[in-house]
Protein backbone atom coordinates (compact mmCIF):
# COMPACT_ATOMS: atom_id res chain seq x y z
CA UNK A 1 0.00 0.00 0.00
CA UNK A 2 1.08 3.34 -0.81
CA UNK A 3 1.33 6.59 1.20
CA UNK A 4 -1.06 8.29 -1.28
CA UNK A 5 -2.74 12.07 0.07
CA UNK A 6 -5.67 10.59 0.90
CA UNK A 7 -3.67 8.38 3.89
CA UNK A 8 -1.70 10.88 4.24
CA UNK A 9 -4.91 13.44 5.14
CA UNK A 10 -6.55 10.23 7.06
CA UNK A 11 -3.48 10.18 9.22
CA UNK A 12 -3.54 13.79 10.13
CA UNK A 13 -7.19 13.08 11.25
CA UNK A 14 -6.48 10.49 13.36
CA UNK A 15 -3.52 12.25 15.52
CA UNK A 16 -5.50 13.38 19.11
CA UNK A 17 -7.60 16.48 19.08
CA UNK A 18 -9.01 15.80 15.50
CA UNK A 19 -11.76 13.83 15.34
CA UNK A 20 -11.39 12.38 18.77
CA UNK A 21 -9.47 13.60 21.93
CA UNK A 22 -7.43 10.39 22.09
CA UNK A 23 -7.05 9.97 18.13
CA UNK A 24 -6.69 7.16 16.78
CA UNK A 25 -2.83 5.81 16.46
CA UNK A 26 -2.38 5.20 20.61
CA UNK A 27 1.18 5.27 21.25
CA UNK A 28 2.11 3.57 17.48
CA UNK A 29 4.78 5.56 15.28
CA UNK A 30 4.63 3.56 12.58
CA UNK A 31 3.09 4.84 9.16
CA UNK A 32 -0.46 3.96 8.17
CA UNK A 33 0.11 1.32 5.71
CA UNK A 34 2.43 -0.44 7.79
CA UNK A 35 -0.11 -0.62 10.58
CA UNK A 36 -2.69 -2.17 8.34
CA UNK A 37 -0.17 -4.29 6.33
CA UNK A 38 0.95 -5.79 9.48
CA UNK A 39 -2.48 -6.11 11.11
CA UNK A 40 -3.85 -7.93 8.05
CA UNK A 41 -0.87 -10.44 8.16
CA UNK A 42 -1.78 -10.92 12.07
CA UNK A 43 -5.32 -11.50 11.16
CA UNK A 44 -4.72 -14.16 8.22
CA UNK A 45 -2.26 -15.84 10.62
CA UNK A 46 -4.96 -16.05 13.19
CA UNK A 47 -7.24 -17.38 10.59
CA UNK A 48 -9.55 -14.34 11.04
CA UNK A 49 -11.90 -13.18 8.14
CA UNK A 50 -12.26 -9.27 8.74
CA UNK A 51 -15.50 -9.60 7.31
CA UNK A 52 -16.61 -12.11 9.66
CA UNK A 53 -15.06 -10.65 12.40
CA UNK A 54 -17.26 -6.89 11.60
CA UNK A 55 -20.03 -9.06 11.35
CA UNK A 56 -19.63 -10.80 14.79
CA UNK A 57 -18.97 -6.85 16.00
CA UNK A 58 -22.15 -6.02 14.75
CA UNK A 59 -23.59 -9.37 15.86
CA UNK A 60 -22.07 -8.67 19.60
CA UNK A 61 -23.48 -4.35 19.59
CA UNK A 62 -26.96 -5.95 18.27
CA UNK A 63 -27.47 -7.94 21.20
CA UNK A 64 -25.73 -6.00 23.77
CA UNK A 65 -28.08 -2.61 23.02
CA UNK A 66 -31.10 -4.96 23.72
CA UNK A 67 -29.95 -4.45 27.55
CA UNK A 68 -30.75 -0.92 26.94
CA UNK A 69 -27.44 0.25 28.60
CA UNK A 70 -27.34 -2.75 31.22
CA UNK A 71 -24.86 -5.42 30.70
CA UNK A 72 -26.65 -8.46 28.90
CA UNK A 73 -25.49 -11.84 28.29
CA UNK A 74 -24.79 -12.89 25.10
CA UNK A 75 -24.20 -16.67 24.29
CA UNK A 76 -22.45 -19.04 27.06
CA UNK A 77 -19.42 -16.30 27.00
CA UNK A 78 -19.95 -12.82 26.87
CA UNK A 79 -21.22 -10.16 28.44
CA UNK A 80 -22.14 -7.11 26.35
CA UNK A 81 -22.97 -3.74 27.28
CA UNK A 82 -23.74 -0.95 25.39
CA UNK A 83 -23.46 3.13 25.57
CA UNK A 84 -24.36 6.08 23.58
CA UNK A 85 -22.90 9.63 23.77
CA UNK A 86 -24.65 12.32 21.96
CA UNK A 87 -23.40 12.80 18.11
CA UNK A 88 -21.55 11.83 15.21
CA UNK A 89 -17.87 10.76 14.24
CA UNK A 90 -16.45 11.50 11.18
CA UNK A 91 -14.19 8.88 9.51
CA UNK A 92 -10.72 9.92 9.33
CA UNK A 93 -11.11 9.06 5.54
CA UNK A 94 -14.09 11.58 4.87
CA UNK A 95 -16.46 8.74 3.77
CA UNK A 96 -19.19 8.58 6.55
CA UNK A 97 -20.15 9.65 10.03
CA UNK A 98 -20.44 7.23 12.62
CA UNK A 99 -22.54 7.15 16.26
CA UNK A 100 -20.26 8.18 19.03
CA UNK A 101 -21.22 4.47 20.91
CA UNK A 102 -18.87 2.35 22.78
CA UNK A 103 -19.51 -1.53 22.73
CA UNK A 104 -18.08 -3.00 25.40
CA UNK A 105 -17.53 -7.18 25.81
CA UNK A 106 -16.51 -8.66 28.75
CA UNK A 107 -16.09 -12.58 29.76
CA UNK A 108 -19.23 -14.31 31.87
CA UNK A 109 -16.27 -13.54 35.03
CA UNK A 110 -16.25 -10.16 34.22
CA UNK A 111 -12.93 -9.94 32.58
CA UNK A 112 -12.78 -7.07 29.83
CA UNK A 113 -12.36 -7.99 26.46
CA UNK A 114 -12.91 -5.57 23.94
CA UNK A 115 -13.88 -1.29 23.60
CA UNK A 116 -15.20 -0.91 20.17
CA UNK A 117 -17.36 1.34 18.31
CA UNK A 118 -19.33 1.70 15.01
CA UNK A 119 -16.49 3.29 14.01
CA UNK A 120 -14.18 0.75 15.20
CA UNK A 121 -16.51 -1.79 12.55
CA UNK A 122 -16.56 0.71 9.59
CA UNK A 123 -12.41 1.12 9.80
CA UNK A 124 -12.37 -2.60 9.88
CA UNK A 125 -14.45 -3.45 7.38
CA UNK A 126 -14.12 -0.54 5.15
CA UNK A 127 -10.50 0.29 5.32
CA UNK A 128 -8.99 -2.62 7.37
CA UNK A 129 -7.50 -0.41 10.22
CA UNK A 130 -8.01 -2.03 13.58
CA UNK A 131 -6.27 1.16 15.04
CA UNK A 132 -2.93 1.80 16.53
CA UNK A 133 -0.90 0.22 19.21
CA UNK A 134 -2.23 1.84 22.32
CA UNK A 135 -5.69 2.88 21.20
CA UNK A 136 -8.23 2.40 23.64
CA UNK A 137 -10.94 1.38 20.74
CA UNK A 138 -7.89 -1.07 19.22
CA UNK A 139 -9.27 -4.57 17.51
CA UNK A 140 -6.48 -6.32 18.50
CA UNK A 141 -5.85 -9.32 15.82
CA UNK A 142 -5.97 -12.00 18.72
CA UNK A 143 -9.09 -10.71 20.38
CA UNK A 144 -10.98 -11.01 17.30
CA UNK A 145 -10.02 -14.03 17.00
CA UNK A 146 -11.20 -15.13 20.75
CA UNK A 147 -14.41 -13.36 19.65
CA UNK A 148 -14.99 -15.70 16.63
CA UNK A 149 -14.02 -18.82 18.79
CA UNK A 150 -16.97 -18.55 21.16
CA UNK A 151 -19.39 -21.39 20.55
ZN1 LIG B 1 -14.16 5.42 6.21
Amino acid sequence: MKNTEAEKNALERMRPGHITAQGFLGTDTRGLADIVEADIEELRRLGVDPDEAAARLELLRDEGQKGLGEPISVGKRWVVSTGDARGMLPCPWNDGLYHKNSIRVQEQDGALVLIYSDLSIHLLKEHRFLQGRGSPFRLEPSILAQLLRDE
